[in-house]
């Protein structure tokens, strides 16, 4: 998206087209550690510093809210969908960047949080979610797949998980295994140290984890993308029912 139509193009999350503010945050240490070209970090500085001048949400975040409103078909924003969704089960994983003030606006919205909830095993039944929402958290798991199998196993069987990742698409994914410690995050918190550096490879983890289906909404090329994956058709349990259709 050009910089006019981004001014243009109204927030997928309050809907407003009040343009956007901008202020850097990648920070030189972490700019070295991921190795990037300056392409790359001014790519990733946008998505972490573009941010909506209405509602103050982020450009990450607005990507992982136009994939929970691509993915249930609904055409206006994430404003208009949680007030016409109520009796959606969802499940947010850390805070998903600055959606949390929306989606708790639903009653059965529930969001766990590292450490109280290790996402290798999930405290809840098989089938208990139509949604599970996670942004930027999968990079800082031991095992990323068992993590994904895990995200699937807590989802009715037609359910979506929608989550962000940081992606450098012009390199394969690689773990930082033996290299030193990088951290998200201006703390030294071990909960933020990345595991794994996502490349143009990002999708075969959650393939091998037992989704079915995956796909990748752009909110701007190449700077915000977030996914959604499900094990049937990615829109059947979102999809409102048939009484509220027209
Ligand atoms: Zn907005």
């Amino acid at each position: 998206m050009s910089d006019r139509e981004a001014e243009s193009a109204p927030c997928p999350v309050c809907g407003a087209r009040a343009g956007r503010t901008f202020a850097p945050g990648l920070w030189p240490s972490l700019i070295e550690e991921w190795e990037l070209s300056q392409d790359e970090a001014s790519s990733i500085d946008r998505r972490e510093g573009e941010s909506c001048r209405a509602c103050g949400v982020h450009l990450r975040s607005m990507a992982l809210g136009s994939a929970l409103l691509r993915a249930a078909g609904h055409l206006g924003p994430l404003e208009d969908w949680v007030a016409a969704r109520p009796s959606l089960k969802i499940l947010e994983i850390n805070r998903a960047g600055d959606l949390t003030p929306w989606l708790a606006r639903l009653p059965n919205h529930r969001l766990v949080q590292f450490p109280d909830v290790d996402l290798h095993s999930l405290p809840f039944a098989d089938g208990q979610w139509d949604l599970v929402v996670h942004s930027d958290t999968l990079e800082h798991v031991e095992d990323p797949v068992k993590a994904l199998m895990e995200c699937r196993r807590v989802l009715i069987r037609d359910g979506c998980l929608c989550f962000t990742i940081p992606i450098v698409p012009g390199r394969l994914t690689r773990r930082r295994d033996g290299m030193s410690p990088s951290y998200h995050g201006s703390e030294q918190d071990p909960l933020y140290r990345v595991v794994t550096e996502y490349g143009a490879d990002f999708w075969a983890s959650v393939l091998q984890a037992g989704f079915r289906e995956l796909r990748m909404v752009v909110e701007q090329w190449p700077d915000a993308l977030a996914l959604i994956a499900s094990s049937d058709d990615i829109r059947s349990a979102l999809r409102p029912p048939e009484s509220d259709i027209g």
